[in-house]
């Protein structure tokens, strides 16, 4: 059988195996709980709410609406009464205002979403954004200026300990095949494929099972780390490169994730707006599982669905342990973009000492973008931002592949992280002038 990959990245430990054939679980909640529901959980504008204290809502009821053109809309988990809107922990962005919902009753009939005239517009109703991590609002992607030749699910999961695309692939196959022809259809696209890395048979042989009832191609894909970033997957699927600034429709795709697939079907299906997800829960906790999980729960409620943590816990990381943030307080609540919640001892994490580089030259071969991180990290320190324009910092990914392998301990994808936010501003100022 044919595989497929990219040039560079890293063979971690996988660490799936703990929840990889986990079936999903459904949290269950009690009346009285309150949740924690972020009006910012997508990359763009924060969402403007709709709610005020006191107020009674309703499952699927619209709370916040999207505050502007990238942006998404908010609904409600649980029928309940806003306690009210205060600051409180957001996974990657500190303290941000948050709706306070208690939950009044368990009926889970939602309200449905009004269906559009437009597919896209019902995405955007329902509040959809990219699953994967990335969370950029899914009815933008779905508005493309010019025509798309090649639709290509993200089956990768490339990040370790992350299992949640792994169930939904295995448990859900058929409504995400389903959200991935709506959007081959709606968008008048040739070519379906779906990625899928070699390390999950099981999701490969539930595709498989499916191909002679809907047109689709299934690519299966080397198991490496980042086969799930969005230019490694086209470039590993198609052959196509994205060019330095331009996006994957400059050269005739787009990409979804699974998840977001499956949210797809049950907007458009159902009606169903988007108010839950799936989490992988795992490292240190006495039984990792992957969970159904309502919008806003705090990741405490996770841990202790799981049993509870094992040994001296020395850190929480949200996502994957590559490109995840570690969590600062319990209280955290689960995002649309929460895939993971990791718990890792002091046996679990790397030596943080840091040395002089060797020059050995393993970030530059491990790097997937072809950049020279050794290079890229003195004029990050030295905060030599033309420098780095010309050693082309804005094509990081951010994977943190240089890091990994770095003997020297040197914390490379920290630095670019930051170069690259004032690079950009420099950019984005020249070209306004
Ligand atoms: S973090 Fe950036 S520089 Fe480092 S390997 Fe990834 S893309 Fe390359
Ligand atoms: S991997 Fe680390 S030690 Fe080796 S060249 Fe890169 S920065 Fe230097």
């Amino acid at each position: 059988m044919q595989r497929y990959s990219f040039v560079g990245g890293i063979h971690p430990d996988y660490s799936k195996e703990k929840t990889s054939s986990k079936k999903i679980e459904i949290l269950s909640y009690e009346v009285g709980e309150v949740l924690t529901i972020p009006i910012s959980q997508h990359l763009g504008a924060p969402s403007k709410e709709l709610v005020k204290k006191k107020d009674i809502v309703n499952v699927g009821q619209k709370i916040a609406s999207a505050g502007g053109a990238v942006s998404s809309n908010l609904h409600s988990p649980f029928n309940g009464e806003i306690e009210g809107i205060s600051l409180a922990p957001h996974p990657i962005m500190g303290n941000i205002p948050s709706i306070k919902l208690r939950i009044t009753d368990l009926n889970n009939e939602y309200k449905k979403i009004e269906t559009k005239e437009k597919f896209q517009d019902t995405v955007a109703e329902a509040g959809i954004v990219g699953l994967g991590g990335a969370t950029f609002p899914t009815h933008i992607k779905l508005s493309p200026p010019k025509k798309v030749e090649y639709l290509i699910i993200n089956g990768a999961e490339c990040e370790p300990f992350l299992t949640c695309d792994h169930r939904l692939m295995v448990e859900y196959t058929e409504e995400i095949i389903l959200g991935a022809i709506l959007i081959k259809e709606k968008l008048n696209i040739n070519n379906l494929i779906v990625g899928i890395e070699d390390n999950k048979p099981d999701a490969i042989k539930s595709f498989e099972a499916l191909k002679g009832k809907y047109l689709f191609e299934l690519q299966i894909l080397h198991t490496k780390y980042p086969q799930g970033g969005e230019k490694q997957l086209i470039y590993s699927t198609i052959g196509r490169t994205v060019p330095e600034g331009k996006l994957p429709l400059d050269v005739g795709v787009i990409v979804h994730n699974v998840g977001t697939c499956k949210a797809i079907y049950e907007a458009f299906t159902f009606g169903k707006p988007l108010y839950e997800r799936v989490v992988t829960v795992t490292g240190a906790v006495k039984e990792p599982k992957n969970i159904l999980v309502k919008i806003g729960t705090p990741i405490s409620k996770l841990i202790d669905y799981c049993g509870g943590t094992v040994g001296d816990v020395k850190k929480i990381i949200i996502g994957g342990p590559m490109m995840g943030f570690a969590a600062t307080s319990l209280d955290t609540p689960v995002t649309k973009g929460t895939s993971g919640v990791i718990v890792l001892r002091d046996e679990d994490l790397y030596d943080g000492k840091k040395s002089n580089c060797i020059r050995c030259g393993r970030c530059i071969e491990a790097c997937p973008m072809g950049l020279v991180p050794a290079i890229m990290e003195q004029f990050s320190i030295q905060e030599m931002y033309e420098k780095l324009i010309d050693w082309h910092v804005v094509n990081c990914i951010e994977c943190g592949c240089c890091s990994y392998v770095c003997p020297s301990r040197r914390p490379l994808v920290g630095y670019f992280k930051t170069a690259k936010r004032q690079v950009i501003n420099i950019l984005r100022q020249r070209a306004q002038k």
